[in-house]
Formats: C-alpha cells, sequence, structure tokens
C-alpha cells in the first residue's frame, strides 16, 4: 500500500460517517442481553394482540413494580410511579423526578393499535351454506396479505344490560381459528391481470366463521342460526350486540424467532409494540430520575391518531395540568420545557426492493435504533421536523452510553411517506423527535425486526429518561 492511500484510508477513518453492524458493535455480552430481553418481549407480543390486552398487562406489569393508579389533585414527590388508564386502550405511566415539573419532563410515546380487520355493527352473514363476518380494515394494510392465513377473534361486546363480554378466540391451540378466503390460481386469470389493490377488495374481506346448520329444518339462515346459538350460548349475546361491540381479527399465530442465526423475529404487530415495550421497560426500570418521566401507550396511530383514546386528543395535556395543578404550575410552562421521543417504528431496507429505498438514508435491520429528523410525504408535508439543536441533545445522550443508533428516512422523495404522534406531541410545544426500529413487512400480518435494534431501543428510551 503506497503512503498516499493509507493517509486516505486514515482520512476516510477520521472523517466519513459509517453506518455498521450492531452486534459487531455490541459484543457477546451485550447480544446476550439483548436476546434474553427479546424473549420477555415475545411474550408481550403474544399476550397483547390489540390495544384493550395491551393496556391490561401494561397495568398489570406496571402494579408489580409499584405504580399506583393516578389520582388528580394528589401532589405526587419524587420516586412516586403512577398510571393513567385511558378508558382501556391507552395509557400513560411516570415516574415523578426530582425536579420541578416546571423543568419540564421527559415523555416517550408509542402506540398500541396495529394494522387489522374490525367487525362491522351488522357482520353476521350467511351466503351459500357458510357463514361470515363482514369487516372494515383498520389502518393501512395491503388486503390480499390477509387471505388465507388463521385469524383470531379479539375485542368486547358490550350488552344492553351493561355488562362488558371479553372475547378471545383462536389463541389457545385447542380453539377454532377463522380465514378470509382467496380465489384459486387455477380460476384466477382475470383476479391476477388486476392490480394489486384491486386484485382483493375491501368488501371480500369476509372471514369465515361456520357452516353447519342448527337442524335439519328447511328454515332459511339455518347456518347463520347455528352460529348466533353457539356465541349466545358461550357469551349469552344476541346478534343485535355487534352494534354495540369492538371485535377485531388478528393474525392467530404467535411470534418466532426468524433466521438460523435467531437474529430476528417475525410477528404480527411489531408496529409498534417493537417500541411499545422496550418504552414501557424504561419506565419500569426508572427510579427516583432528574426530570419526571413519562411513557404514553396510545391508540388510534394508525388511523391518524383521532379519537379520545389517540394522541390527537387531549388526555396526555390534561394529565400533565392534572399532574402539575397542585404544585401550581400552569401546564404550559411544564409542556414548553418538555422532550419526546417519538417511539414508532422505521422501513427497513429490504434488498429485493432496493428501488422504494435511498441507500445513503434508509434505516437497516440490526443497525441499531433509527432516529428520523421527519417524516410525512412529499415535500415533507404533514412533517414534524425535529430541530438539529434537538437531535443534537438526543446524539450525545445516545453515543455518551454508547446505544447503537442510526438514521432513518421512509423509503425515497416522492414515493409516498407516512406520519407518526410526533406532531401531535409537537403540537403541545413539546421538543420531538421520531425514534424507532426498522421493520420489514411493515403493516403485514407477519413483520420481521432485529434483536439488536429492539434492545437498542429499550437502551435509548432507558438513557433518555437518565439524562
Ligand atoms: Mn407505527
Ligand atoms: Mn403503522
Amino acid at each position: 500500500m503506497s503512503e498516499t492511500t493509507s493517509k486516505a484510508k486514515e482520512l476516510k477513518n477520521a472523517l466519513f460517517y459509517k453506518n455498521e453492524n450492531a452486534f459487531v458493535k455490541m459484543g457477546a455480552q451485550e447480544t446476550e442481553a439483548a436476546y434474553d430481553f427479546c424473549e420477555e418481549y415475545k411474550s408481550f407480543l403474544n399476550e397483547a394482540k390489540t390495544e384493550r390486552e395491551a393496556v391490561i398487562k401494561v397495568i398489570e406489569l406496571a402494579k408489580a413494580n409499584g405504580f399506583s393508579e393516578f389520582r388528580p389533585g394528589t401532589f405526587y414527590t419524587e420516586g412516586d410511579k403512577i398510571w393513567y388508564n385511558n378508558r382501556d386502550k391507552s395509557v400513560i405511566l411516570a415516574v415523578i423526578g426530582k425536579r420541578e415539573l416546571s423543568d419540564g419532563v421527559r415523555i416517550c410515546a408509542a402506540h398500541i393499535d396495529s394494522p387489522r380487520l374490525d367487525l362491522k355493527q351488522n357482520p353476521l352473514v350467511e351466503e351459500s351454506d357458510l357463514a361470515m363476518l363482514k369487516t372494515r380494515y383498520y389502518g393501512g394494510i395491503k388486503k390480499y396479505q390477509w387471505t388465507a392465513i388463521p385469524l383470531s377473534l379479539h375485542g368486547v361486546v358490550i350488552k344492553k344490560n351493561g355488562e362488558k363480554v371479553t372475547v378471545k378466540i383462536g389463541e389457545d391451540e385447542s380453539d377454532p381459528v377463522f380465514v378470509v378466503t382467496d380465489l384459486l390460481p387455477h380460476l384466477s386469470q382475470e383476479q391476477m391481470k388486476s392490480t394489486m389493490s384491486d386484485g382483493v377488495k375491501g368488501e371480500k374481506l369476509n372471514i369465515l366463521v361456520g357452516s353447519r346448520p342448527f337442524d335439519d329444518s328447511d328454515e332459511a339462515n339455518n347456518i347463520k342460526l347455528n352460529i348466533m346459538n353457539i356465541l349466545h350460548e358461550k357469551y349469552g349475546i344476541v346478534e343485535a350486540d355487534f352494534q354495540t361491540a369492538e371485535l377485531e381479527a388478528v393474525p392467530a399465530f404467535g411470534a418466532r424467532d426468524v433466521g438460523l442465526d435467531r437474529s430476528m423475529i417475525g410477528s404480527y404487530g411489531h408496529d409498534d409494540r417493537v417500541c411499545a415495550y422496550p418504552a414501557l421497560m424504561a419506565i419500569l426500570d426508572t427510579e427516583k430520575p432528574e426530570y419526571t418521566c413519562i411513557t404514553v401507550l396510545t391508540d388510534k396511530e394508525e388511523t391518524g391518531s383521532l379519537g379520545n383514546t389517540g394522541l390527537d386528543s387531549s388526555y396526555l395535556k390534561y394529565f400533565i395540568a392534572d399532574l402539575a395543578a397542585p404544585a401550581g404550575i400552569d401546564p404550559w410552562t411544564v409542556l414548553s420545557a418538555s422532550k419526546c421521543l417519538s417511539a414508532d417504528v422505521n422501513s427497513a431496507f429490504d434488498p429485493n426492493y432496493a428501488d422504494a429505498f435511498d441507500k445513503n438514508n434508509a434505516s437497516y435491520v440490526n443497525r441499531g435504533v433509527a432516529i428520523s429528523k421527519y417524516t410525512g410525504s412529499r415535500g415533507k408535508s404533514g412533517a414534524s421536523d425535529a430541530s438539529a439543536e434537538y437531535l443534537a441533545e438526543i446524539r450525545k445522550i445516545l453515543d455518551d452510553a454508547k446505544v447503537c443508533w442510526q438514521t432513518g428516512e421512509l423509503g425515497k422523495v416522492d414515493l409516498g411517506g407516512g406520519g407518526t404522534v410526533a406532531k401531535f406531541v409537537a403540537m403541545l410545544n413539546v421538543d420531538v423527535v421520531d425514534i424507532g426500529v426498522p421493520v420489514l413487512s411493515m403493516h403485514a400480518p407477519f413483520e420481521v425486526v432485529g434483536k439488536a435494534d429492539i434492545y437498542a431501543a429499550y437502551r435509548a428510551f432507558s438513557e433518555f429518561y437518565k439524562a
């Protein structure tokens, strides 16, 4: 090697940015810790497939870790741990810090809803000896991915007398499962000619639930009757009770390691449990922080954060106001001094679809948690564009603690785009930036994430709370 070449190499090392594999940087010990962390995460995925199930699990873990239910009007002091349950669909956990609330709080916000098939209000139909439940999809899905896979049914039915019935069918090995049928390839000449968005129409996402008549009489809708009778015997519900229900069909399979090296996890609902779980673990591990730390696990992100359990509502603002009131501090004083990590997933670079990404700005599986300065679409439309100053603060926290991180952009310019809860947090005059785990096959029934990235997310949120 000539002297000039080695000089160039040296200079490159000093000047160029390298986005490296996180396992290489982490070493054996931290890698083992990451794999261990992911075992518990897989259990969480399997137990909390819907926002309601996530809230139940989160509160159970909060209680076990010394948290108590938030009581507005209470003056909380250093080290106090509280949770606030918003309508069983979103939840806030907080650990009170040493400093006054007027110095601001540290917020990690992730979402616990995921794309799925929701039952319509009058879902049960019988067609040609098959009973089916009609659905309307929730969130952004590629409809063809939801056919011919086993589905389970989760949710609640509120009966006329006010009684709430919890439904969960298809998760236990002994349970039946459900399915949306697809056309056989032999007869799909026409279907295969249609575009991928038209190949399976939304109104065809009907869930197969039965095919056996109630009896041998010639009554019409005998198969539907049998299904309604089974539901009545099991839950005491009648058909009209579907109108006051929230039933969600999700993939019936559980989380599994992916790859011979088990370096990844495949599962339904990584978006955004893969950030919600690390944000939950980070707050559960937090003891007497400098600033009050808050983990918000919200609902409705996948449909635009609207509704009173989504972050476009005022529930976070009101929680802060209620927390600050006993100390005589105005909520805007707290919020204006606060900082937030909007913890949501990023699109991982996929070599099979390299054309969709700018290689220089995409995030990669197992290169660490990904920070996105902006989201949105086209010319940053709809984006909450984080400031260079705030990015520098977060960079310092992560670098000082040797957390593996990278940057990430949601695909090539003008190819599409998306948003997160960041803009709703920014509306509260809080400093906020998007950070999260890169995902392959995002919004598919079986999404893939890297174990090093999950652990890096957990470490990032923990260090943010410590700072
Ligand atoms: Mn998300
Ligand atoms: Mn999403």
